[in-house]
Order: C-alpha cells, then sequence, then structure tokens
C-alpha cells in the first residue's frame, strides 16, 4: 500500500506528517511513500532528502490519491475529495464539532483515524500528538517569555553585583506545564508550580522545582484528567493564584478541564502583577486561562504585563515537532501493520485502534466508548 504525504493546506503551517526518518520507518513497515513536492520546506525539509530515502516526489492529486494519507491538520472540503473511495485518511479531526465532516467520510467509505483521540493509557504514549504538541508547547512558551522578559533567568553574581534569578510560577503540571518548568529550570529560574492532580507534587519536585501547596483536596477522575474544582477549592486555589503571580516575573498557564480552559488568572490578578512580567497561556486554544488572553496574539497591559496567547507554539519549532509528530505516526502504522508487510489491518477490538477510528467501512465509529480504567 502507499502512504501519502500532501503539502499541508494552509500555507501557515510549517509541519509536515512525515520526515526522512520516519520515511524510513514507513517503508520498513512495507510502505510505498509518496511525498507530494515542497511538503517538507515549511520545516526545512527539501524534497531530495526524502528521495535520497526512497519516497517518490509526486504531484498534489497524485500524493492525495493513495491508499493511506497522513497530515496534521483535517483537510478542507477541496482537499478530502482528492481522496480515493475507500481510502484511510490519518489526521487531527474534532468530529464533535464537524458531525457533517464524519458523515462526509463515512458516505466515501474512508476510513478516518483521529489522532486527537488516542486514549490516554500507558501502551498509546508513544502516539499521543497531544503529548508532543504540548511538550513543544511548554518548552516553546519558555523561550517566548525569555524574549519579553526584561530580565534575565538566571541570577547573576558579578563584581558588578548581584541579581536575582526569575520567578516562574507554572499553574498546571501536566506535559505542558512540566516542559515549562523543565526549560524554566534549565535557564537557571527559580520555579514554582501546582496542579490539582495527586500526583503532580512528586513530578513537580523531581523535576527540581518547588510544588505551592494549597490546602485542597486533590481533584482527578480514574482516566487521568483533572475534574472541575467545587466552589471551596477554586476560592482556596484563587486565593493562592493570587498571591503568587504577585510574586512571579513570569507566570505560565497551562490548565485544562478535558480540553477546556478554566480561568485561574483574572483581571484583577493581572493589576497586581509587576509591569515587565509576562503570561504564557499555554491554554489559548481553549479559550485562555487567563481572563484577558487573546488566543493567537500578544498584548500588554496598561500595567505593563505582557501576555502571550500564541496559538501556533509547535509551528515555530517545525523541524523537532515534525520529527516527533512524524513518530507517533510510524508508532500507530506499527500497530496497523501486524505483518509488517504493507498491508494495513484496522482491528476495532483494540483498544487505542477503536478510540481513534471515527469512520470505516461506510460506518460511523463516533463517539467511541468510553475507556474502562482498571
Ligand atoms: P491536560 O492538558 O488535560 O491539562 C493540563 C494540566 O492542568 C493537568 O495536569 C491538569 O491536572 C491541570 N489542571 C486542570 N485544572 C487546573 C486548575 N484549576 N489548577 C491547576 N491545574 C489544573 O493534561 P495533560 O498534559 O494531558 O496531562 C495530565 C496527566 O495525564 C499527566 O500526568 C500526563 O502525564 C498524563 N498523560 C498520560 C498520557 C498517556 O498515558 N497516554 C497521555 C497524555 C497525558
Amino acid at each position: 500500500m502507499r502512504i501519502g504525504v500532501p503539502r499541508e493546506v494552509s500555507p501557515d503551517q510549517r509541519l509536515v506528517a512525515a520526515t526522512p526518518l520516519t520515511v524510513q520507518q514507513l517503508i520498513k513497515l512495507g510502505y510505498d511513500v509518496a511525498i507530494e513536492t515542497g511538503a517538507g520546506l515549511g520545516a526545512n525539509i527539501p524534497d531530495t532528502a526524502y528521495s535520497d530515502v526512497g519516497a517518490a516526489i509526486t504531484g498534489k492529486d497524485e500524493a492525495w490519491a493513495s491508499d493511506i494519507v497522513i497530515t496534521v491538520d483535517q483537510p478542507d472540503a477541496t482537499h478530502r475529495a482528492l481522496l480515493a473511495d475507500g481510502a484511510t485518511l490519518i489526521t487531527r479531526m474534532q468530529p464533535d464539532d464537524e458531525p457533517d465532516v464524519v458523515t462526509e467520510l463515512q458516505a466515501r467509505g474512508v476510513t478516518a483515524l483521529n489522532l486527537l483521540s488516542v486514549p490516554r493509557i500507558s501502551r498509546a504514549q508513544a502516539l499521543d500528538v497531544l503529548s508532543t504538541m504540548s511538550n513543544v508547547s511548554g518548552y516553546r512558551g519558555i523561550i517566548e517569555a525569555a524574549e519579553e522578559y526584561p530580565g534575565m533567568f538566571a541570577g547573576q553574581v558579578t563584581a558588578a553585583g548581584s541579581t536575582k534569578p526569575a520567578r516562574v510560577f507554572v499553574i498546571g503540571a501536566g506535559v505542558a506545564g512540566l516542559a515549562a518548568l523543565g526549560a524554566a529550570g534549565s535557564l537557571g529560574a527559580d520555579v514554582h508550580a501546582y496542579d490539582v492532580r495527586a500526583d503532580a507534587a512528586e513530578q513537580i519536585e523531581s523535576m527540581g522545582a518547588t510544588f505551592v501547596r494549597i490546602d485542597t483536596e486533590a481533584q482527578e477522575s480514574a482516566d487521568g484528567y483533572a475534574k472541575e474544582l467545587t466552589d471551596d477549592q477554586a476560592a482556596a486555589t484563587a486565593r493562592v493564584y493570587a498571591e503568587q503571580s504577585a510574586l512571579a516575573d513570569i507566570v505560565v498557564t497551562t490548565a485544562l478541564i478535558r480540553g477546556k480552559a478554566p480561568i485561574t488568572i483574572t483581571k484583577e490578578m493581572v493589576e497586581a502583577m509587576r509591569p515587565g512580567s509576562v503570561i504564557v497561556d499555554l491554554a489559548a486554544q481553549g479559550g485562555g486561562n487567563c481572563e484577558l488572553t487573546v488566543p493567537g496574539e500578544k498584548i500588554v497591559t496598561a500595567n505593563g504585563v505582557t501576555i502571550l496567547g500564541y496559538t501556533d507554539l509547535p509551528g515555530r519549532m517545525p523541524k523537532h515537532t515534525s520529527q516527533l509528530y512524524g513518530t507517533n505516526i510510524v508508532n500507530l502504522m506499527k500497530l496497523l501493520t501486524p505483518g509488517k508487510d504493507g498491508a494495513l489491518v484496522l482491528d476495532l477490538d483494540d483498544v487505542i485502534l477503536r478510540g481513534i477510528t471515527v469512520t470505516h467501512d461506510g460506518e460511523i465509529y463516533w463517539p467511541p466508548p468510553p475507556i474502562q480504567v482498571s
């Protein structure tokens, strides 16, 4: 079977779904690979780097007409029309928000596999593109904050006197938060962090940061997602978030509850922050954790606080994000290719494959059944 890697539809998307390294791994699984000419340019990968490892460089129609098509973003209607009937599309989808796309793919007999619905279980970690994107966002968020912050992250002891390290406060220590606190720590900052999940304290401290204790019960559901706070818990955390943000030079917010962003930093908290301090809202895509965040934008408040609501952080590091995303797809293809013979087998009894299947063989499989966590 042939795997097609088209150019991403949006000209702003710098990521690509396969790199020369991952193409080699796909070929080892028995597949032919067709790369649309120019597909890797946003990530600085020329066509020759792909052809050197055995991929065919093709025109647009040929790449889209492959048996299996892999992309970063869900294609628009014009490009979906280029898929062959019965093809397999592997991409990031929002089926709940776009039921018409689901019925269209069903009618065309397309097998649509959604990379955003990989179950949060250990066995699925290697193919979890959400973790890939969160990890890069956490790292890049700190780089962006360091660019805006008018001081140094590491404290200095010099003949001209000393300066204190920047104080960083991270709210939410999931994948993005841990990556952010690791990056901030490696730049020499004094890092403090909090998360509502029970095991977060140990994870935060194991990265050399200080866990901010709040006298409230941990909030976590059996499948590893945070739960909404009760009113009392929300009041207790809000008091501490106000104290900590007033002390911080950099605040990184990453809190999500099943993809939705609760407000953790209010307008009043921002007003109490020092001029020159920076908020990086890594939950901007879900609406933002800071009341003043404008998703996609940088703003500076009247009291001189910079709020970064960038939603394209993974795309600002296209080389490594594409590499990690492509590897997530290779790991999925390993699961889909038990014979390593270039033949895709969709085993719907596998909880991971069932979790990502949106349409198959003219049927709709969305939404997937809830995962049973033992
Ligand atoms: P997420 O993106 O769903 O949320 C980000 C973090 O915000 C979470 O840690 C959450 O507990 C926290 N949060 C929510 N509301 C908060 C609030 N009001 N105040 C403070 N913190 C708040 O989380 P994530 O990055 O996907 O990771 C959550 C956990 O799941 C981690 O332990 C991670 O390692 C695990 N995980 C496992 C897998 C897997 O096993 N395949 C995949 C992804 C994540």
